[in-house]
Parts: C-alpha cells; sequence; structure tokens
C-alpha cells in the first residue's frame, strides 16, 4: 500500500493567523518541502491574491522542482459564464504547472444558498471545470469542499457532486473536512463509502478544529484514501490543518506505508524547524515527533529505565525522526539524571562518586532557591565545574552599581538615562568603567564587556539573543524572588543561563556572566591570571620581576 504527500502549507497554511511568507520564502519554503520527499506542492491560488501570482511567475524562473511537482489551487467556474471567459480559469492555466487542484461544492446548503443556484446548476459547474481544465494540464485533482458536512446532509447529493468531478475526467478526488470538527469513526465510515461509489483514487484533507486532524487522516487512510493533504507544523486557520509532521511519522513508523524514505524522514524535525523560522514562529516544545521536549525525560525512574532501554519510555527513536534524547534536571533528579545530562554536556560523572553526590545536593540546594536548569544547561555546566573545584574565573567583581532615572513623559524615555558603573580586576589589574544604557541590564552588560572584551576578545562575537523573567515567589508581590533567562549565542552555538535572586539587576548579572563565562570555558580560553601562573611555573626559577608581565 503506498500513500501519496500532497503539501498545502504555502495555500491553506499561510491561511493561518500570524503565519506570513513572503514571494521569496515560498520559494525557499518549497524546495524545503521537496527536501522531505513529498509529491505534491499546492504553491497557491493565483486568483485570489497578487503574492500567490507572483510566486507562479518566480516560480517559473527560479523554481526547478526535481521530484515534486507544483500545483495552483483554484475554484470552478462562475455560475452563468463559460469556462473559456472564467478569468479564474485562465489564471490557474496562467500559472503553467503541472497539476491543478479546483474546489467544488458537495453540500447542497452551500449551492442553495452560498453560491445561490440550484443543486443541478452545481453539478454542471463541476463536471464543465473539471472537463475544461484537464484537457489543458497533466493531472487535475478535485477538492470536494465540505464533503462530510454535505454527506451527512444529503448523501446522495454528495456523492453526485463527486460523480461529475469524475465524469468530467479528474484523476483524483480529495474529500475534504473543511470545517475541522469530525469524529474519525464517522469519517471513517463515509471515506469507505465513497471508496466503492467513485472508480477514481481518493485523497483527503482535514482540518484540526477538533484537535482529530492527524486522527481522521489516518481514517481516512485506513478506510481507502491514497493521497493525503496537509500542511507543514499544521500551519492553517482557526485551528490548524492536519500536521504533515505527525502524519508522516505515523505512515511510515506505525502503519507500515512507505510515503517517503528512512533518509527523508531523518530530516523532519530540519524541516519542521526550518519552516518556523520561515514562518517567523516559535518551535513549539511540546510538538509531538520533532519538539525539544519529544523526548525529554525528568522522573528519576524513567531516566532509569530509558538508560537500559530507552523503549521503556520512548514511542519511536527519536534519531529516526531527526530529534534526539533529553535529560531533564529538575528536584525529581536522581544521580542518573546529573550523570546522563552531565554527559549530554560532554562530562563524565561516576554516579557512585562522592563528587557526584556533591553535585546532586547542590543542585537540591539551588532549585530551592528557584533555579531551574532544564533549559538552562550553560550554568549547569558551570556550576559542575564549580562543585569539582575546576570552574576557572575569569575576572573578580569588585563593585557595581547602576542609576536610573525615571520620566513622566514618554518622549524622554528615549534617552540614554541609565548608567552603571563597575570596577573588576582581571589578570591583576583592576579596571574600571561608567557606561550608559537603555535600562539597567543593558548599561552593566555594555560596561561589563567594555572591560573584558579586551582581555578576552572572542566574547566580541557574544549576543544576547533572548531574556525572560518570572516571578517565582506569591504573595511578595514587587520583593518576590525572579528568575531570569538568558539566550545567548556566537553565531554558532546557542546556550542558556539562569540567575535566581530577589533583585532582578542581581539575577540578571549572574545570568550574563555565566553566558560569558561558558563561550570562554567552551573554547578553552584560560584565564589571564592563570596564564601568568602557568608562565611563571614553566620558567620557575627565573621569576621575572614584579609589572613586567603586565
Ligand atoms: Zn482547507
Amino acid at each position: 500500500m503506498t500513500v501519496i504527500l500532497y503539501d498545502t502549507t504555502l495555500r491553506d497554511g499561510t491561511q493561518g493567523e500570524g503565519v506570513q511568507l513572503s514571494v521569496a520564502d515560498k520559494i525557499k519554503a518549497a524546495r524545503l518541502i521537496e527536501e522531505l520527499g513529498i509529491r505534491y506542492i499546492e504553491g497557491g491560488w493565483p486568483g485570489s491574491n497578487p503574492r500567490d501570482e507572483q510566486f507562479f511567475a518566480a516560480a517559473k524562473v527560479s523554481l526547478k522542482l526535481a521530484s515534486a511537482k507544483l500545483c495552483a489551487f483554484g475554484a470552478t467556474r462562475r455560475a452563468g459564464v463559460r469556462c473559456e471567459q472564467d478569468k479564474n480559469l485562465a489564471m490557474l492555466l496562467a500559472a503553467e504547472v503541472p497539476v491543478l487542484t479546483i474546489f467544488g461544492k458537495c453540500w447542497k446548503l452551500h449551492a442553495l444558498e452560498a453560491l445561490c443556484i440550484s443543486s443541478e446548476e452545481n453539478l454542471e459547474l463541476i463536471e464543465d471545470s473539471v472537463r475544461y481544465l484537464k484537457a489543458r494540464v497533466d493531472e487535475l485533482i478535485f477538492d470536494a469542499e465540505h464533503f462530510f458536512d454535505g454527506y451527512a446532509d444529503d448523501p446522495a447529493y454528495a456523492l453526485a457532486a463527486l460523480q461529475a468531478a469524475e465524469r468530467g475526467g479528474a484523476d483524483l478526488i480529495t474529500l475534504c473536512e473543511t470545517n475541522g470538527g469530525a469524529l474519525p469513526h464517522v469519517l471513517e465510515a463515509a471515506v469507505r463509502h465513497v471508496a466503492g461509489a467513485v472508480r477514481v483514487p481518493i485523497g483527503i484533507h482535514t482540518h484540526n478544529d477538533g484537535e482529530l486532524a492527524v486522527a481522521n487522516t489516518l481514517a481516512a487512510v485506513r478506510a481507502g484514501a491514497t493521497l493525503v493533504q496537509g500542511t507543514i507544523n499544521g500551519y492553517g486557520e482557526r485551528c490548524g490543518n492536519a500536521n504533515l509532521v505527525s502524519i508522516i511519522p505515523a505512515l511510515k513508523l506505525k502503519l507500515g506505508i512507505d510515503c517517503l524514505s528512512d533518509a527523508q524522514l531523518a530530516r523532519l524535525r530540519h524541516v519542521s524547524r526550518s519552516m518556523d523560522e520561515l514562518a517567523n514562529r516559535t518551535p513549539w516544545s511540546q510538538q509531538p515527533y520533532v519538539g525539544q521536549s519529544a523526548f525529554a525525560h525528568k522522573g528519576g525512574v524513567h531516566v532509569d529505565a530509558v538508560k537500559k532501554n530507552s523503549r521503556t519510555y520512548e514511542h519511536i527513536e527519536p534519531e529516526a525522526v531527526g530529534n534526539e534524547r533529553r535529560i531533564l534536571v529538575s528536584d525529581l533528579s536522581g544521580r542518573t539524571n546529573v550523570e546522563l545530562k552531565a554527559r549530554e554536556l560532554g562530562l563524565t560523572l561516576d554516579p557512585k562518586a562522592p563528587e557526584t553526590r556533591a553535585i546532586l545536593a547542590r543542585i537540591k540546594e539551588l532549585e530551592n532557591r528557584g533555579y531551574q536548569f532544564e533549559t538552562a544547561g550553560a550554568t549547569f555546566k558551570l556550576m559542575i565545574d564549580e562543585a569539582l573545584g575546576q570552574r576557572p574565573r575569569y575576572f573578580k567583581l569588585r563593585e557595581a552599581s547602576v542609576s536610573a532615572c525615571i520620566h513622566e513623559d514618554h518622549a524622554e524615555q528615549e534617552r540614554f538615562d541609565t548608567t552603571a558603573t563597575l570596577e573588576i580586576e582581571v589578570d591583576g589589574q583592576v579596571a574600571r568603567t561608567r557606561a550608559e544604557g537603555n535600562g539597567p541590564v543593558h548599561a552593566l552588560d555594555k560596561g561589563l564587556r567594555a572591560l573584558i572584551d579586551k582581555f578576552y576578545p572572542s566574547l566580541k562575537s557574544v549576543r544576547l539573543v533572548d531574556y525572560k523573567v518570572r516571578v517565582l515567589s506569591d504573595g511578595a508581590g514587587t520583593g518576590s524572588v525572579v528568575r531570569v533567562l538568558i539566550q545567548s549565542s556566537d553565531g554558532d552555538e546557542v546556550w542558556d543561563t539562569v540567575g535566581v535572586s530577589p533583585n532582578i539587576i542581581h539575577a540578571s548579572w549572574d545570568a550574563m556572566v555565566d553566558a560569558l563565562e561558558y563561550k570562554l570555558v567552551r573554547d578553552k580560553v584560560a584565564p589571564r591570571g592563570a596564564e601568568v601562573e602557568q608562565r611563571r611555573s614553566r620558567i620557575s626559577g627565573l621569576a621575572p620581576r614584579e609589572g613586567s608581565l603586565s
């Protein structure tokens, strides 16, 4: 049994709130979708907006698909107009793609009340439009809009609409669950009935309003559908379309249907992430199969069992979809968690060693204070180094203070009115600075960087990517303990650090210092003072005079 995949991210997916793709983004997205091994890529609806028209024009020049076929989407002709005169059909043909998909009404209510034509005329529209286009294109797919609602209302009429498309010469008919509220057992029975009543292959297109789009798609496949429509990450109007990122592994790994190769399946996470990036959306961490949390283990008993055999708590091998197992460190941690988390960071810890016990005690103490290491892997690594007495100190803070002015007038706030004064010690020298910023954290960051970047030039590439604050204790109001999470990047890698304090500036400072020191530790940069020590010891007996090394 085979199932053919049909992607509508670029058309139905862009109907989703907050999903915006430029023409250039759509070209990139089409390449990504092809990379995943999807057969049909629906590029847009040329008659509905100028951007989709521009996309098809650009695709002719710069999108050379090797294995996938580009489709254009549109409606049946308007009532009272011949196909030759219909502007929308002409625009579909002008897209010059090998596959056209047109939708028509299958629900009598829609024919009578939306199109305001007789139910017979609607059937003529469908047959006519399909016949006209099929004569001018390689493949013609008919999308039966609202099929399942129409079928529930009047099964004979809904089937008659499909048969009209079949008579017109449609190569395939896709049954659309347009309103997204169907239940799998109802949908499955309808698909089974249709599969026995028409000769052309059947496809399925579902929406996620009842959070059942994936289940409904799989039910339709069991009932005989051989083409599956969906979008990457389930983008789409309202609650979204059927999510191909969940459907594909279910078909391949659970139903044993070879819809793409193992190597293509292993690109699933990459494609899902890259699409989120193009659409400027934050990846959903609990997204099945590909989310950051999809194979993250936290409970000590679970972690212990997963270490022995991953099947104990994992429904598939994470690598099959390009994901990876993660061990979370939390107040549920046992020694195994700490050991595995350390291994993830490239550290080897003996679970029975007293140092491991000391680290565990330190984690519990910090967690009691509000620290959280689940995401802040960089602070966790520094904390282990510290517990083992191996954390290098790159500088020493002697004094830091911040002053900020607050203005009633918003226009005044644009001015840099926050000043940080810093005094640190590096390499035996005392360095001082005053820096201005948009706010206290910005001013401290600018000041610290101005002082230490010249000692550690590789820090120049480090940028703050994200900054989150969370109030921890209830009831204390503005006096509460806060947790600051900082995400930093040097262009190659991204890392997270955490700081906790009743003082937001202090918490930010701790997270900021960890972020910079992590970069230096990771790059194996020796602290300036230690360098001096080393050089001194190498030339023992010939100690240089004081000050000559500075
Ligand atoms: Zn749809």
